[in-house]
């Protein structure tokens, strides 16, 4: 594995301190390096993976595409974009979509949409949008400058003017960032990388109607807690908070790179038109045949359902670790998407002793561990992830 790891290092933009392991394959909800060591894999590439590697029909599915046709341009409609349009309009119950590359590209479309929203309404050009601190929507200038995570923004300032900052879970700081040049209030329905924080029921009730009351739209960045991972195809649905703007991406494709900016009828009908946005690649017809199967997948599997059913086990396995373990002091969450809380020593060093010890997890935030298996885990894999990381804890 170190010549691989060289031969990348040598010419691969070192921004990214990875873990010194080399990937080969995948199957089922394991993956295995080039020496064969094989990971219960509890990362999902990021929460990527909801179907963990190689479900029947799905690979199936993305080789007829790339027998037929695998991009074509936006310039001209193909079958797969009509199949994925109408299968997410379905799932998320909203009227329009965007297709993307990516989730941080997702946001930009998202900020356009709102932004040309507001300018149909008054004319002007200086609205702002309010963000929320430990946020995260990705890292292109316009979704950095809605990431509230200062270290992050740093070096790249200026940045995309008129955003402001409230706290999460806090009403009143958001009511004190709203104002009349306020076009959007941009939140996670699940904080994913600052740390895991699920939104409250009243907090997300409050900001709804907040931005009902003042024809401010709600986006809610469902890249992450999106796709069933929560155990409702998306989280907001949990809530019954509806969002004017949703963006997905990360298990849209489960790993073929398609994000999503999708709309409500109110917002699709006065805000982007043609000439205002665009992408070359963006919902290529391979991209839509991977959502298209993805969703048809979900449905016929239950995957939300199944995520459901899951969870108390999965809840209450973690809980005891926490009760069992000082160096665990909080576990935090929603479905399949788990934080525990890590004190006392450093998250990075309970993640490379999983490694060591076969089992894949990830950190967000300072200091929680993070837990986004792939949504096709049972109850065995649970037990057999608690075993492993039970071992790396003592
Ligand atoms: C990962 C993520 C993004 C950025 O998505 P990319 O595909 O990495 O650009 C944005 N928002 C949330 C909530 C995410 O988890």
């Amino acid at each position: 594995m170190n010549d691989y790891m060289e031969a990348a290092e040598a010419h691969v933009l070192h921004t990214y301190n990875r873990f010194p392991i080399v990937l080969e394959k995948g199957d089922g909800v394991y993956l295995y390096d080039t020496d064969g060591k094989k990971y219960l894999d509890f990362a999902a590439g990021i929460a990527v993976f909801g179907l963990g590697y190689h479900y029947p029909g799905y690979d199936e599915a993305l080789k007829e595409q790339i027998d037929k046709v695998i991009h074509t341009s936006n310039l001209f409609y193909h079958v797969p974009l009509a199949d994925a349009a109408g299968k997410l309009a379905k799932a998320s119950r909203m009227s329009k979509v965007f297709f993307t590359n990516s989730g941080t590209e997702a946001i930009e479309g998202a900020i356009k949409a709102a932004r040309k929203y507001a300018y149909l309404k008054d004319g002007s050009t200086d609205h702002e949008i309010v963000s929320m601190n430990h946020s995260f929507h990705g890292r292109s200038v316009g979704a950095l400058s809605v990431t509230g995570n200062f270290h992050y923004q740093e070096a790249f300032r200026p940045l995309m003017g008129g955003v402001k900052f409230a706290d999460f879970n806090d009403l009143d700081s958001v009511k004190a960032q709203v104002n009349e040049k306020t076009c959007a209030v941009i939140l996670e329905t699940v904080q994913g990388e600052g740390g895991i924080y699920p939104a409250e029921k009243s907090f997300l009730e409050g900001v709804k109607a907040l931005c009902e009351e003042k024809d401010i739209l709600l986006i809610l960045d469902e890249i992450q807690c999106g796709m069933g991972r929560t155990g409702s195809m998306f989280a907001w649905q949990e809530y019954g908070v509806e969002p004017d703007i949703m963006t997905c991406a990360k298990a849209l494709g489960c790993g073929i790179p398609v994000g999503a900016f999708v709309l409500n009828e109110k917002t699709a009908a006065a805000s982007l038109v043609p000439g205002d946005h665009g992408t070359t690649y963006g919902g290529n017809p391979l991209a839509c045949a991977a959502v298209s199967a993805v969703l048809d997948i979900f449905e016929k599997a239950g995957i939300q359902e199944h995520v459901k059913a899951l969870t108390p086990y999965l809840e209450e396995r973690l809980d005891a670790l926490v009760e069992k373990y000082d160096c665990l002091s909080v576990r935090r969450g929603k479905g399949f998407m788990q934080g525990l809380v890590v004190t006392g020593r450093s998250v990075g060093e309970v993640v490379n002793q999983s490694l060591e010890n076969g089992l894949m997890v990830i950190s967000a935030g300072s200091d929680v561990l993070r837990l986004v298996p792939p949504l096709v885990i049972e109850k065995e894999h649970i037990d057999e992830m608690i075993e492993k990381l039970e071992k790396s804890l003592a």
